[in-house]
């Protein structure tokens, strides 16, 4: 039996590809403007750091780890998400020091067993920012604001910002018995994992994947028990997100399926990805990096991901592939080397050359080649025109055709760029 790639994940073929780098590059134009810049990580950490961060009753820490034992006896997780391991890395480096590492952005493969279907992979990407140093409202607006923008520079419409807090965790730990006395007598009713939850975190209810928030109709909101500073912080961020004049909806039912997080949450859902219709969502995590064993220095960031990003692409904004510049196709033996020198120093220009490697191939089917390719020109060296001294430029767009003098590099370079 042939070898075929493991359930959930898949190959990004070229055409795709192009697709993704230019959500990678946007992503990079967009975030630099608000003075995020790179960091990278490894793909696997201790599991330690992410059932600490994460959350022992998370379905990511409980269910859907890639966990393994490495020959030291370690036990290693493929990261199912990139905050743990950023803020790992810049209390271990100590950029929470320096005012030019605030601002981080990551992009790379996350790692979760879930139950493959579109939009929904085992290895998937995520484009992730995290800002540290400041618990100020309007950070998590400009941050909001900044995920938005991410989207309109790659032509995706209809994206639509989800908010809500989740308060601090006295406001959380007054909110689960509040849920506890709203779900007391429907227990039984409960899918077994929210019976579970029930006991263990009844938060993790709002998350359920199988519609056990219809038993919260009516229940109170997480809104609805915020302290006084949690509220007003709510609402300073609202009114900046006005000021800003982005459009959101508040969804006192988000929680999110990360325990870290503090203050407030948000969500982008697209309009065109059907059940898994979550684009990026993130939001604030005030204890995180102290709960590490940090600096007490407070957070908010988010992550997109990159699968669904790259569905969401409208059809129209897909350039038409541009082929190389030049093929050159070669008539007789002692026409490879000229051929060789002539593609390794128009290379050097910054063309995009193809040739044929192999020396005796028929003119048809290099021409062939040249324009299944695309190729924008052809040039034929065969030993009339190494004799003369001069060659002939095919355009293959224009149909029309120029002779070039062999020495005069500038002019050959100058025509294929025309
Ligand atoms: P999360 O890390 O769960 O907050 O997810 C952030 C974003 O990553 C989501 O909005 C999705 O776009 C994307 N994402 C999360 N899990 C998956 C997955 N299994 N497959 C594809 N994308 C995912």
């Amino acid at each position: 039996m042939t070898i075929q790639a493991i359930k959930g994940t898949r190959d990004i073929l070229p055409d795709e590809a192009e697709r993704w780098q230019r959500v990678e590059e946007a992503a990079r134009r967009v975030f630099r403007r608000y003075g995020f810049r790179e960091i990278r990580t490894p793909i696997f950490e201790s599991t330690e750091l992410f059932t600490r961060v994460i959350g022992e009753g998370t379905d990511i820490v409980s269910k859907e780890m890639y966990t393994f034992t490495d020959r030291g006896e370690r036990s290693l997780t493929l990261r199912p998400e990139n905050t743990a391991p950023v803020v790992r890395a810049a209390i271990e480096h100590h950029l929470f020091q320096r005012p030019d590492c605030e601002r981080l952005y990551y992009s790379g493969p996350m790692f979760r067993y879930e139950r493959p279907q579109k939009g929904r992979m085992r290895q998937f990407s995520q484009i992730g920012v995290e800002a540290f140093g400041s618990d100020a409202p309007a950070l998590d607006a400009e941050v909001m604001e900044m995920a938005l923008s991410f989207l309109v520079a790659l032509d995706i419409p209809d994206a639509s910002l989800q908010i809500n807090s989740v308060g601090c965790e006295a406001c959380r730990n007054l909110y689960r018995e509040k849920l506890r006395e709203a779900l007391a007598d429907k227990v039984g009713e409960l899918c077994s994992d929210c019976q579970r939850r029930y006991r263990e975190n009844p938060l993790r209810i709002l998350d359920c994947k199988v519609g056990c928030r219809r038993f919260l109709e009516g229940a109170p909101t997480l809104l609805d028990t915020l302290d006084e500073p949690c509220r007003e912080h709510f609402q300073a961020v609202r009114q900046c997100l006005d000021r800003l004049e982005v459009a959101y909806r508040v969804d006192p039912m988000l929680v999110r399926g990360l325990d870290y997080y503090t203050r407030t949450t948000f969500e982008v859902l697209g309009a065109s990805l059907g059940a898994q219709n979550a684009l990026l969502g993130g939001g604030r995590y005030d204890g995180l990096v102290k709960s590490l064993g940090g600096p007490a220095v407070p957070g908010f960031g988010f992550a997109s991901g990159v699968d669904r990003l790259v569905l969401s692409l409208p059809e129209e904004t897909q350039e038409k592939r541009r082929g190389p510049d030049l093929f050159i196709a070669t008539l007789g033996a002692a026409a490879w080397e000229p051929a060789l020198l002539l593609a390794r120093n128009l290379r050097r220009k910054d063309l995009w050359i193809e040739w044929e490697p192999a020396p005796g191939k028929s003119p048809k089917a290099q021409a062939r080649r040249a324009d299944r390719l695309g190729a924008r020109h052809l040039l034929f060296l065969g030993e009339e025109e190494l004799k003369r001294g001069i060659w002939t430029l095919k355009n293959m767009e224009e149909g029309s055709q120029k002779e070039l003098r062999a020495s005069d590099l500038d002019a050959l370079v100058k025509e294929l760029l025309r």
